[in-house]
């Protein structure tokens, strides 16, 4: 590969000044960078008409514009399209974007793999291979809206995909900064979702998080020993701490964090978990996405039949919870929820 030093997308733009200034630039070429990279989704700096050309030469000579190669795309049914991006190490992720008109989201990993080892997930299968830089992270984006413009663009991003991103805490909130830089893609908190397994110590150390994007808990049990056995987080983390940490994060007006339940046959679908989970939420305003399990390959769970997913959206809505059933995308092309893996990828 190329003898280019840096790659230009890990940086957020604060970092970048600070480089370039390394290099004998004035602060406003990051801006500019910025600008070309992100806005107009220029890669060749030679095509940066308002960058001398000395500067064009040195940073064609030190920086890689591309942090990610989308390989392949497969489009689903539904209209999913599931991405396989390639890594500049040969090392592989996969990606989803899914339209829900006015919304285009874009559903990005965060680690190769992922060492959570969540019994109901494909990832987990893979084990934990690497993190994510925050270039990686970022490329994603840039990469598929490059692909689908100029015609459609990414409006929504949720960190959903293959890994778990509090365990790559600090490129997960370098790429969100950039992604939300003014400069560069704009995107507010709002359209920024990042969904946690529940690490607690990472939880508390974060602040204020809602300003920076919406937050997601994967739940998936009502009780300990449901959740310990389907999360093995869960030992280490246990409900009460999950919820304690989640009821410390100050909301504005009208948000709410996100709680994601999968659905299993027999495991965690019964009237009497939709009770408890209704207890477990008793004065604490939450969203409930409920997600009927995306049968996988080699993962030994069944998705529950239609009639007990509405019992248990019943049961919570009864309770005047919000429920809402997320409806499954892509699944005739492995894209859906928990069937995202690239162990079987290879160059
Ligand atoms: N590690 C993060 C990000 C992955 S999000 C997290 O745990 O939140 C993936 C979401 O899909 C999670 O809510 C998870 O519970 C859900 N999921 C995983 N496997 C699934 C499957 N086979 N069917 C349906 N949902 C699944």
């Amino acid at each position: 590969m190329s003898e280019r030093l840096y790659h230009l997308k890990d940086y957020t733009k604060g970092e970048l000044v600070e480089v370039l200034k390394g290099m004998g630039e004035p602060r406003f070429r990051a801006t500019q960078l910025f600008k070309w990279i992100y806005q107009k989704g220029v890669t060749d700096f030679f095509r940066m008409t308002d960058i001398s050309k000395l500067s064009q030469r040195k940073f064609d000579a030190t920086f890689m514009p591309n942090s990610v190669a989308i390989e392949r795309s497969e489009i689903s049914k539904d209209g999913t399209t599931k991405y396989l991006y390639r890594l500049a190490d040969g090392k592989a992720v996969e990606g989803v974007l899914i339209p829900d008109p006015p919304r285009l989201t874009l559903c990005v990993s965060t680690q190769v793999g992922c060492r959570m080892g969540c019994a109901f997930c494909k990832t987990a299968k893979m084990g934990w291979v690497r993190n994510l830089s925050p270039g990686e992270i970022v490329d994603q984006v840039c990469q598929v809206n490059a692909l689908i413009s100029p015609r459609r663009k990414i409006t929504n991003i949720v960190f959903m995909g293959m890994g778990e991103p509090l365990d790559n805490l600090e490129n997960t909130l370098k790429a969100i900064d950039i992604l939300g830089s003014a400069e560069g893609l704009q995107f507010s908190h709002r359209r920024l979702t990042v969904s946690t397994c529940g690490l607690v110590d990472k939880l508390n150390g974060l602040g204020d998080v809602t300003k920076r994007f919406r937050l997601a808990v994967s739940l998936n049990a009502a009780d300990d020993e449901t959740r310990s056995r389907l999360m093995p987080i869960n030992r280490k983390f246990p409900i009460s701490r999950l919820l304690e940490a989640c009821r410390a994060i100050s909301l504005r007006n009208r948000e709410r964090i996100t709680f994601e339940y999968v659905l299993l046959k027999d495991v965690n679908d019964r009237r009497k978990d939709a009770r408890a989970l209704v207890k477990l939420f008793h004065g604490f305003k939450v969203k409930i996405n409920l997600i009927p399990f995306n049968e996988t390959e080699g993962i030994p769970f069944e998705r529950p039949d239609e009639s007990t997913v509405l019992a248990f959206q019943k049961v919570l809505l009864d309770a005047h919870m919000t429920a809402i059933i997320r409806g499954s995308r892509g699944d005739d092309i492995s894209a859906a929820c928990g069937q995202l893996a690239t162990a079987d990828v290879t160059t």
